[in-house]
């Protein structure tokens, strides 16, 4: 066998401490957080993986960021090779909330704290805070601002067709139920109808919040129930599904030169939702500053670091079947058309010629 050169010797260290083999290796020495995004196909989770990592160098971390395009088992081999470097921290946010169990014991072991991020991560007892907005109040603001719509449309009764998120991320049944406080009773009074007859969560859920597949559940619910009916009212809880939607919808005759475009709601407020809301297409969209959410996590972060408690301001709420995670939950903002400008514009979140 050869032997190492000095020098070669030297640099595989060197390899090694950049790898995160040194848990203490960070640029000003506090270290390398791991963070887990679930995919580059929404905006929203670019954005949020950009704010963080850029605040997390600002504040003198290392970041090793990896994104799984929406793979379980991708993201779990990344969180894994983490853990392996010798990571200090760990920031998820989950594909499956319910996938990372094991390795997070690992983590654990390794005391390598765990903040969940945006999304919680159930059934696991190594959890140790969550970032993340007021999931509830999301899905209260979407059915008011569809029942809005609504009124402004006419008079009561309303047909409308009901959506929820992927089954597999917490946040869905939050949207959920936080929706149906608002329109399960107008439901019961006969206020709003749903003509095809899917009130249930399971029956409303896109696996893995893809448009594609919200676009085929809606021309199936239109070829299939509104024959000679009107659809007045969509609750859609991601823009991406809104843009699926609204496609179905005008390949069905609805749009211009056909009947009117159901009021649909949205969240994230992605650039192209946006442009569809200032054209008069989707209706509304729930803001999540993803810049607040990145700031909230790295003060967490900065706290453990220097062995203080960090800052929560929930420990209610989010039970993930083991324990109930200390949370911080942000406030999500409704955007309808009139709002595009204060809210995301003179914000600084969107410069005028990106909504272009
Ligand atoms: C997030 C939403 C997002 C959805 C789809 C949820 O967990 O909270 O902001 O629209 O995932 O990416």
């Amino acid at each position: 066998r050869k032997l190492l050169t000095t020098a070669t010797a030297a640099a595989l260290m060197m390899g090694l401490a950049a790898c995160g083999g040194d848990s203490d290796a960070g640029s000003d020495g506090k270290g390398t957080i791991g963070v887990a995004m679930p995919t580059k196909s929404s905006e929203r989770w670019i954005d949020d993986g950009n704010n963080i990592k850029a605040q997390l160098e600002d504040a003198g971390y290392d970041v090793d960021l990896q994104y799984a395009e929406d793979d379980i088992p991708t993201q779990v081999s990344q969180v894994e090779n983490m853990v392996t470097k010798g990571v200090d921290m760990l920031v998820i946010a989950a594909i499956d909330g319910t996938a990372l169990g094991e390795v997070l014991e690992t983590a654990e072991s390794q005391d390598i704290e765990v903040i969940a991020y945006d999304r919680l991560i159930r059934d696991s007892d190594s959890v140790d805070y969550y970032t993340t907005f007021d999931n509830f109040q999301v899905g209260v603001l979407q059915a008011e601002s569809l029942v809005k719509g609504l009124e402004e449309r006419g008079d009561a009764p309303y047909n409308v067709e009901l959506f929820a998120g992927s089954p597999d991320d917490n946040n869905a049944t939050f949207f959920w139920e936080g929706a149906m406080s608002v329109l399960q009773p107008m439901i019961d009074s006969g206020d709003i109808v749903v003509p095809s007859g899917q009130t249930d969560f399971d029956q409303a859920a896109i696996l893995r919040w893809d448009p594609a597949t919200a676009q085929k559940r809606m021309e199936d619910i239109l070829t299939g129930t509104y024959a000679s009916k009107t659809v007045e009212g969509v609750l859609s809880p991601y823009d991406g599904l809104s843009l699926g939607i609204i496609a179905a919808l005008e390949g069905n005759g609805y749009g211009p030169g056909g009947k009117d475009l159901p009021v649909v709601t949205g969240q994230d407020a992605e650039v192209q939702s946006v442009k569809s809301i200032m054209a008069g297409e989707q209706y509304s969209t729930i803001f999540k500053d993803t810049r607040e959410l990145a700031n909230v996590t790295v003060d967490m972060i900065t706290a453990i670091g220097a062995g203080d408690e960090p800052e929560v301001n929930d420990t209610e709420t989010y039970d993930n079947g083991v324990k109930v995670v200390p949370s911080y939950l942000l406030e999500p903002v409704v955007v309808e058309k009139a709002d595009v400008q204060k809210v995301l514009v003179d914000s600084g979140y969107f410069t005028a010629d990106e909504l272009k």
